[in-house]
């Protein structure tokens, strides 16, 4: 049986009415996802790792991202103490996808030396030239990352794949339709989800929460000016909106969850 598992691994807080035209002046709190796949044939798939625990040595860079978006993060938000505590070693994770880099996705990077990093073209790009507005901070990424095992899924890889209905641009990570990496663009260059089982979506960052796809297109200036294409942002919640009427199960990265297991 293949299992998914939700951990958060620190959090942040946003009034929802500050961020969206016509919502509400609710502060409300968004724990940052890591999803951990074990597939049948004994791989272990890492979705994103949570913020960075401890010290960040990110210079004045960290301390602006911090100021936009302050974290809450302990010891034991780590990812790895996390598996650790649910019986999983991390150096047996085999693979780690990445949605895109900022820093409540890569912290937990560091954990897993031994893994094989699953990177698109577009989180590449922005790696090799990191500007404050995509949001990346270079001393959140360990010095042997640049040398870790990789796949590297290429723009020209994405093909046009049937999702009940509903097309969308997938690669086939193992090549059989276990786990299928999405092509969700808009909030940053090469942002990806990851499609497991045919069932249950983890859609990254692509929107703030599951519940909030339709608010997505009442984004305000500043929320709207930080993503890398806010026009793609906007079709890409359509898209997600489409998916779920089709019954796939969406996750963004900061929905809060009840269950732990995310697979029936
Ligand atoms: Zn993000």
């Amino acid at each position: 049986m293949s299992r998914l598992r939700h951990y958060a691994c620190g959090s942040t807080t946003h009034d929802i009415g500050a961020m969206f035209r016509g919502e509400q002046r609710v502060v409300r709190e968004f724990p940052s996802g890591v999803f951990l796949y074990d597939s049948d044939d004994g791989r272990r798939v890492l979705f994103d790792t949570g913020y960075v625990t401890g010290e960040w040595h990110t210079g004045w860079r960290g301390a602006a991202y911090r100021r936009l978006l302050p974290p809450r993060v302990t010891d034991a938000d780590d990812i790895a103490a996390q598996l650790r505590a649910d019986g999983v070693d991390p150096a047996t994770v085999t693979h780690v996808v990445l949605s895109h880099l900022h820093p409540d996705h890569v912290g937990g990077i560091r954990r897993f030396p031994g893994a094989t990093f699953v990177l698109t073209e577009g989180v590449l790009r922005t790696l090799a030239h990191p500007r404050l507005r995509s949001g990346v901070l270079p001393g959140l990424f360990p010095g042997w990352f640049a040398s870790a095992s990789r796949t590297v899924i290429a723009d020209s890889m994405f093909r046009v794949t049937d999702v009940r209905g509903v097309e969308v641009r997938a690669v086939d990570l193992f090549d059989d339709g276990s786990y299928l990496v999405v092509d969700l663009p808009g909030h940053a260059d090469g942002h990806v989800g990851a499609l497991i089982d045919g069932s249950v979506l983890l859609a990254g960052d692509a929107a703030w929460g599951a519940d909030l796809l339709d608010a997505t297109a009442r984004l305000r200036p500043l929320p709207r000016a930080v993503q890398h294409d806010a026009d793609d942002y906007v079709r890409t919640a359509a898209l997600l909106a489409r998916l779920a009427a089709v019954g796939i199960r969406i996750v963004c990265s900061h929905d809060p969850l009840v269950s732990r297991e995310l697979l029936p």
